[in-house]
């Protein structure tokens, strides 16, 4: 996927504010982002969404860039959100695997 803008971000060839990384995953600040904290973890391999045969060893590295990127960023204690968009209806815009890590206010309760 030489053309996708989160392969090259997660492999540092475009500088981002890269919050945490391990040797499978990245997590670089939102450009938009939606809270005080809006981090986006992907897998440094290219998977289009959840489905796209994610290995059990990159989940687990992914995981670990959620809880890094929560205890570094304070929010672990007061609370935060993950999600991901797989698709049109869910609205993904960029098809390259990526977990929104949202918090640092009270978030909408409104999830659909
Ligand atoms: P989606 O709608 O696909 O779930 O989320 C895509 C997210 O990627 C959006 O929150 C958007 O702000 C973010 N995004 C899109 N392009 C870039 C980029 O070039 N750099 C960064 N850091 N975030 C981006
Ligand atoms: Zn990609």
């Amino acid at each position: 996927m030489s053309d996708c803008i989160f392969c090259k971000l997660a492999k540092g060839e475009i500088p981002t504010t890269m919050v945490y990384q391990n040797e499978l995953a990245a997590a670089f600040a939102d450009a938009s982002p939606l809270a005080p904290v809006h981090v986006l973890v992907v897998p440094k391999a290219h998977h289009d969404n959840l489905l796209d045969g994610v290995d059990a060893q990159t989940l687990m590295a992914m995981v670990e860039c959620v809880e890094q990127v929560v205890q570094r960023t304070g929010i672990k204690d007061s609370g935060f959100r993950v999600l991901t968009n797989v698709g049109a209806d869910a609205g993904q815009t960029v098809n390259h695997l990526h977990w929104h890590v949202l918090g640092g206010k009270r978030l909408s309760d409104q999830l659909a």
